[in-house]
């Protein structure tokens, strides 16, 4: 069985710290470099419930998108989550790692994660790393579809992709506009307005998008043709990247012969629990799609 260190050696080579962004917080929260490694659980949060998965799973390893600790503490006391789940973890010898901002620059990173479960051609990324001379590492991707599908349609195909939420996917935008080309970014995307609009794509699918942001871009589009905006739960846009990092670190453990076993966390940890589509004015039937999860 490999070493902690070894482990972690090698999830740097597939995301390397470096490529985080400068506030970010990625890497090892806390573990033993010298513990053996067996089973490792992959999640988006490192929340109470992750943790307690990974202690009945019998993990060695917690791998999070998201970091525990994004600015600095003074307190690991167990009074507080973040110290509760850092009890937990240690108790239990479990080592946490962290790979976030430089997870989403990767090739393949979160959002050709997002791309493929939703089944978009990645073509390029959409902020494109200048530090990476192949041009494929960067933010988010834009994508294409195999033929052009009306946008109510599309919204079907992001929710079905994903899974499921309480949100659900909701969109802006005619719903019969014909949708071909697409960027993606997983996790909240509404800083990347300018890059999306400037690559000339039908629509955008992200998550967290607040009403100024987006009511400002649909008035954009009105004139211009701007993109059809799709939002999706944060946590689901990210969560296919457990399973793409799954298959990434079982085929580093095949090539060591480490054995790994190596599993994604099911539980939803998106903070929203509950959905209701909004009554009909007048006894009239809704217009849109409920967006209740399927
Ligand atoms: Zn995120």
């Amino acid at each position: 069985m490999p070493a902690l260190s070894d482990v972690i050696a090698a999830l740097d080579d597939l995301w390397p710290p470096e490529w985080a962004e400068r506030w970010d917080a990625v890497g090892t929260v806390c573990g033993d470099p010298d513990a053996e490694v067996n089973r490792v659980l992959i999640a988006v949060d490192p929340v109470r419930e992750i943790a307690d998965e990974a202690v009945e799973l019998g993990a060695d390893l917690l791998l999070t998108h998201h970091p525990l600790y994004l600015r600095g503490t003074n307190t690991v006391w167990a009074g507080t989550f973040k110290g509760r789940v850092v009890h937990t973890l240690i108790r239990n010898d479990i080592a946490l790692h962290v790979a976030h901002t430089n997870a989403d620059r990767a090739d393949p990173g979160v959002s050709d994660a997002l791309a493929g479960a939703i089944g978009l051609r990645v073509v390029a990324p959409l902020v494109p790393d200048p530090a990476d001379p192949t041009g494929r590492r960067g933010l988010g991707r834009i994508c294409e579809l195999d033929a052009p599908e009306p946008l109510a349609r599309f919204v079907r195909r992001v929710a079905a992709g994903l899974p499921a939420t309480a949100q659900g996917v909701r969109a802006a935008g005619d719903p019969e506009r014909p949708i071909r080309t697409v960027a993606v970014c997983g996790g909240s995307g509404d800083s990347l307005f300018d890059e999306v609009r400037a690559a000339g794509v039908d629509a955008y699918v992200t998550a967290d998008l607040r009403h100024h942001p987006a009511s400002e871009a649909v008035q954009h589009g009105a004139l211009d043709g701007g993109p059809a905006l799709v939002d999706a739960a944060h946590w689901a846009t990210e969560w296919p990247w457990c399973e793409q990092a799954a298959a990434e670190l079982d085929a580093v453990s095949e090539r060591h012969g480490w054995g790994l076993r190596v599993h994604v966390s099911r539980t939803v940890t998106d903070p929203w629990t509950t959905h209701a589509a909004s009554a009909p004015a007048d006894g009239a039937a809704p217009t849109t799609d409920t967006g209740a999860p399927n």
